[in-house]
């Protein structure tokens, strides 16, 4: 068997109609909200095709997200550890400033399609938050975003412009007021309203279609950059990476190369150490196990309550993952490694001083693997997926490590 070959029909064989990758998926639901699921997964089986949908995308994506996004060579990166090079698909440059945009508009406009008038989602550090705001302005639609009143204490300038995007963000102030009790929060009204509104998710999790769907959105940063690369070098690159939260711009990246002899390095984070609550890294250290709404692989204790999860961006510390992840681990297409805090935080100083790029935390880690690699490999190439900018980050990581004079940031570039 060729572990290349057998994915060549992947995106059409996986999920199956029931929202399985192999034993992974599914959806485990209140019974009264699987009518509302199957609803947006029939409309989006029935819709996502036509080519009218298609075009319409093509065209929010092009002038309105400015897609695509390029592909980067980092030149003088690459030369500080020999002669591996290290390329980067921009995400940071779409609209908002990150990937998520990538699938909020898809579900946007699927809403706009099935006639509906409002959407609601959840949102932790509010960074979905603000994307799916930007997509109800855009498409004219009403937008309740559920938050943790922790967290909104926390992410004044992502409520600001949630706020300022018209959005009504929802304090909840149920348990430990954070993204767990703001997902149930906007559950319960979905389960009420979703006659009239559709529901979006954050990431490629939660129950069948999201992962799927949230998926298929995010494709174009692989689709792109396999053309991209191919286009500025004549091959495929011998390595991708990208971070995993709860896996939409990894599965984004990845999912288009499946098929090619590329090797693919999904970057979990190790946050302070292995201990537990000193990470989120699920695939790495978790078991298989059901977390909101889906089977995957979860970090969780021996009654099955997730456990708790730690990194230093808020974006990756989510104690399940997409259980598209866990069907490619176990089928030994995707390998998994971590990056530390420190580790993200170096990779963050260095591609800002020597590209010209601040990342987001949550795609430092992606940096610091694809550093990682060049180190190790000495030649051939690694593109990785650079999420989103670090402007969110910035007075975060001053207060904390200053201009980075810790780190061994001082090279010669030959
Ligand atoms: C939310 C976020 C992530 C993590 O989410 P995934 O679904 O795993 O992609 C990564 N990077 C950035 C910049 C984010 O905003």
């Amino acid at each position: 068997m060729n572990k290349y070959k057998d994915f060549e029909n992947y995106l059409k064989e996986y999920p199956d109609e029931n929202g399985y990758f192999g034993e992974y998926g599914g959806s485990y639901q209140a019974k009264e909200l699987i009518e509302a699921f199957k609803e947006a997964d029939d409309a989006y089986e029935a819709i996502c095709h036509s080519a009218q949908f298609i075009n319409e995308l093509r065209r929010i994506r092009k002038d309105f997200q400015g897609r695509p996004t390029p592909v980067h060579h980092c030149e003088r990166l690459s030369k500080l550890f020999g002669n591996c090079q290290i390329y980067l698909k921009r995400e940071d440059l779409n609209h908002t400033g990150a990937h998520k945009l990538n699938h909020c508009m898809g579900e946007g406009l699927l809403a706009k399609y099935m006639g509906k008038k409002k959407i609601i989602a959840e949102t932790g550090a509010g960074q979905h938050g603000v994307a799916i705001a930007t997509a109800a302005a855009y498409f004219g639609m009403e937008c309740d975003v559920y938050m943790g009143e922790v967290d909104i204490a926390k992410q004044h300038p992502n409520v600001i412009r949630m706020k300022m995007l018209g959005a009504n963000v929802i304090p909840v102030t149920k348990g430990l007021k954070t993204l767990k009790e703001a997902c149930d929060a906007a559950f319960e009204a979905y389960l009420k309203e979703y006659k009239d509104a559709i529901y979006c998710i954050g990431t490629a999790a939660g129950p069948h279609p999201f992962p799927k769907m949230v998926r298929d959105f995010q494709s174009v940063i692989g689709i792109e950059a396999r053309e991209q690369f191919l286009e500025m070098t004549g091959i495929m690159p011998d390595a991708i990476t990208a971070c995993v939260g709860g896996g939409s711009n990894s599965l984004g990246m990845f999912t288009p190369f499946l098929a090619d002899p590329v090797e693919i390095y999904g970057v979990e984070p190790l946050g302070r150490g292995s201990g537990v609550g000193d990470h989120a890294a699920t695939m790495t250290y978790g078991t298989k196990g059901i977390i909101h709404g889906y089977t995957s692989y979860v970090l969780q204790d021996e009654n099955g309550e997730p456990l708790p999860v730690y990194s230093i961006a808020s974006g990756l510390d989510y104690p399940g993952v997409g259980p598209e992840h866990a069907f490619l681990r176990d089928a030994g297409r995707v390998n998994y490694v971590t990056i530390s805090d420190e580790e993200a935080m170096e990779a963050f100083f260095l591609l800002s001083r020597y590209e010209g790029i601040i990342p987001a935390i949550e795609s430092a880690h992606a940096v610091a693997y694809a550093i990682k690699y060049a180190k190790e490999h000495k030649s051939g190439s690694i593109l990785a997926c650079l999420s989103g900018r670090g402007d969110k980050d910035i007075d975060y990581v001053y207060e904390k490590y200053g201009c980075g004079e810790q780190f061994k940031l001082d090279y010669d570039v030959k």
